[in-house]
């Protein structure tokens, strides 16, 4: 006899660790951009898994690609070379022109790669004495959880009580050039920054603002690099969302949906410039560029050009963005919109209303949504939505706010 979904949440409850505060859905199944719980009941997946489940649930090539490969040769550790890491990073590096890329695992991993990246960049290259290269990075960020990541979030509560930290981190204000202009000092080897805040709250910095840091960047000899592991691989409705302010960084995070929403995949890219200052031995991880993550990761790059998503994504994000904003005109619980491509958020009156609340009634609903920091309302659909999948959603998200207003 199977256990219904309370069942299931109260063993999850006494048994695992309180990190999380799961909405009470318990899932079971997935196809396309529909997923369904233990009793069988249907939802619209606007949430994709914060970006990683950018190609739908189950995509029929991801699926038979990770079969077949897992039949074949999954890991060898990188003790060895394997057949199908090649291509993998041909098409990583083909398709976003950078030199050379780094596999690893997680988001954080790639964004530790890239952390010792510049911090050994800035010695070797730029000539900072070792153990004072600076890095620079932005209120409001979210860049993973190890403690040297947490130990540069403004978060109090990624924070506290993790400590002690890393030295050699500074915040400044997120979306003002002039603040980076003026907090690089001889010893910054890098600006590390999201395109678009996602965690922080689908934060759109001001049009132009990549551009200007990529020139006090380049003017001080400071590396810029763009964490997209959330907004890469054409969630925002281009490949990389630095290129909506034409910004090409020296260093590329890319995670979540690179491993096609069935595994965890990385990288860290970079050109010759920035990447030779790793020889063997300086950094690795044992399941990187594994045989069985680099066959669907490669699957999952070509599959994005064969069914256009960054362009499905931008047409799309363009409906997304209208009918939320319709939305918006109709009610006094919203305060602002924000979003590109398929990646948005619906910003509450805290006052007024709880986007955790509004979560809620949206799964009742039918509909998978996440909320952040209880005032943003988040979504980001798979990149394979349809129209009509995406109306529906926005009919219930209509309905969610007209309740809530009532
Ligand atoms: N960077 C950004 C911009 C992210 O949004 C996230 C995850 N939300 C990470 C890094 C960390 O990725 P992971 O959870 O895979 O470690």
């Amino acid at each position: 006899c199977r256990p219904d979904a309370a069942g299931l949440r109260q063993w999850e409850e006494t048994r695992g660790a309180a990190n999380y505060a799961p909405l009470p859905v318990v899932l079971a199944s997935g196809e396309g951009c529909w997923l369904r719980d233990v009793n069988g009941a249907r939802y619209l997946d606007l949430m994709s898994a914060y970006s990683a489940v950018s190609f739908g649930h189950a995509q029929p090539r991801l699926v038979a690609t990770l079969s077949a490969q897992a039949a074949r040769l999954a890991v060898t550790s990188r003790a060895y070379s394997n057949d199908r890491l090649p291509l993998f990073l041909k098409r990583l590096t083909d398709i976003t022109g950078y030199a050379r890329a780094l596999p690893v695992n997680t988001g954080l991993e790639a964004v530790e790669t890239a952390i010792k990246a510049a911090r050994k960049w800035g010695h070797k290259v730029k000539g900072i004495a070792d153990g004072r290269a600076e890095i620079i990075a932005c209120h409001g960020n979210f860049h993973g959880r190890s403690t040297t990541i947490v130990g540069f979030s403004s978060e109090a509560q990624y924070r506290d009580g993790f400590g002690p930290f890393a030295p050699g981190f500074r915040l400044i204000p997120y979306g003002d050039a002039a603040a980076l202009d003026a907090a690089i000092t001889p010893h910054t080897a890098a600006f590390l920054v999201e395109p678009i805040q996602g965690e922080g709250g689908i934060i759109i910095p001001p049009d132009g603002y990549l551009a200007a840091c990529a020139d006090i960047c380049r003017r001080h000899d400071v590396l810029l690099i763009a964490d997209e592991v959330q907004t890469g691989l054409g969630r925002t409705g281009y490949l990389l969302a630095s290129e909506h302010d034409g910004v090409r960084a020296d260093g590329v995070i890319l995670g979540k949906a690179l491993g096609g929403g069935l595994l965890p995949v990385s990288a860290f890219l970079a050109d010759e410039r920035v990447m030779q200052v790793f020889t063997p031995g300086d950094h690795g991880s044992t399941f990187g560029g594994n045989a069985l993550s680099a066959a669907v990761a490669a699957e999952a790059l070509e599959l994005l050009g064969d069914l256009r998503l960054v362009e499905h994504s931008a047409e799309l994000g363009r409906r997304l963005l209208a009918r939320l904003a319709a939305i918006a005109a109709g009610t006094p619980l919203i305060r602002a919109v924000r979003g590109r491509g398929l990646f948005a958020g619906i910003e509450v009156d805290a006052a007024l209303t709880d986007a955790r609340a509004l979560a809620e009634a949206l799964l009742k609903r039918g509909v998978l949504t996440k909320d952040t920091h209880g005032t943003v309302l988040r979504i980001a659909p798979p990149l394979t939505i349809s129209a009509e999948e995406l109306d529906w959603g926005l009919d219930r998200i209509a309905e969610v706010f007209a309740d809530a207003g009532k």
